[in-house]
């Protein structure tokens, strides 16, 4: 399938190797509007969108495997999970730049509006969340992890759930909270228990988690096991790594976590099993 980024103008291609800097910029959006998305440091709002002529509907949770040709000629594949809600008219990836990430890089620093990407999807059963499940939902999530559980939360809001949300989001600063806008509506709304953790610099006046995820932190935000949560975890694989062992020893059933794992170039899935309903 070919995807075409929303304004159809061609433009110009500068092939540099643009990953040399470095910056650690959090985010930009896969064929924005905007000519130097890398420079955002707005993080990504609704004005990032691609349309995917033909593409299947999809269930929140779920990814596409996008194919480029970078800078260097070379093809590469990657997973970037789908940030709109099911039914929505567009649908919308959110890449973070890896240092020295070969796709990232260049779907961050290099595409235009008007390039033709490939993308096969929707894929990936083991990660999705359907409103239909009843059980209460817990979602942790570090860095681009998020991305798919904007799918969740959007789709929570649009199918009207009635089903309890409890979102731990963890960054290193407030810069890197990707889609804190958005989510920071569903924290005021009631909609979402919204707990944000900083791993570095917090802002002035910040009273709330300032360090990484741990077991007290896990028991303050999580219901408890008797309460049979879903649980997706998602992000980095050092941090789905660490969280879920700690969930588990808290008691949590394994079938009952989902995890998605980004990280090495291959982009592994580590998806849990188990019956949610
Ligand atoms: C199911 C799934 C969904 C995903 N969804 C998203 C998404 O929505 N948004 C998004 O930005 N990414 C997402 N990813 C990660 C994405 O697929 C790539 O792995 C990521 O963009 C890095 O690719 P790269 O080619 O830039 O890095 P590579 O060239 O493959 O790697 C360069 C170096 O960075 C390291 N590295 C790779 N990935 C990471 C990482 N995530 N964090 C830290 N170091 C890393 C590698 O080990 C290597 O040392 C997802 C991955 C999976 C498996």
């Amino acid at each position: 399938m070919t995807l075409r980024p929303v304004g159809g103008t061609t433009g110009e291609r500068h092939p540099r190797r643009s990953n040399g800097r470095h910056v650690p910029d959090p985010g930009a959006t896969l064929a924005p509007r905007h000519r130097r998305p890398a420079h955002r440091r707005d993080l990504p709002e609704p004005d990032h969108l691609l349309t995917v002529p033909g593409l299947p509907d999809h269930h929140a949770g779920q990814h596409l495997d996008v194919r480029v040709t970078t800078y260097d000629g070379r093809r590469a594949e990657r997973c970037y999970s789908i940030a709109s809600a099911p039914g929505e008219p567009f649908v919308e990836l959110t890449v973070e730049r890896v240092p020295d990430g070969r796709v990232s890089s260049y779907l961050v620093d290099d595409v235009r509006e008007g390039d033709v990407l490939e993308v096969r999807g929707p894929v990936g059963e083991e990660f999705v969340w359907r409103p239909e499940w009843r059980r209460p939902l817990l979602v942790v999530a570090e860095g681009a992890g998020i991305v798919p559980v904007r799918a969740m939360l959007r789709h929570h809001r649009a199918s009207h759930s009635s089903v309890p949300v409890r979102l731990l989001q963890v960054a290193s600063a407030a810069p890197d909270l990707l889609y804190r806008r958005e989510i920071m509506q569903y924290a005021t709304s009631d909609e979402v228990d919204v707990n944000v953790a900083f791993t570095g610099a917090v802002p002035a006046g910040w009273n709330g988690y300032s360090r990484g995820v741990d077991a007290r932190m896990l028991a303050e935000v999580a219901w408890p096991p008797a309460a049979s949560p879903l649980i997706y975890v998602s992000g980095p694989t050092r941090f789905v790594d660490r969280v879920v062992p700690l969930l588990e020893s808290a008691g949590h059933e394994s079938g009952r976590i989902r995890r998605e794992a980004f990280g090495g170039s291959a982009g592994s899935v580590i998806a849990g099993a188990g019956t949610p309903g």
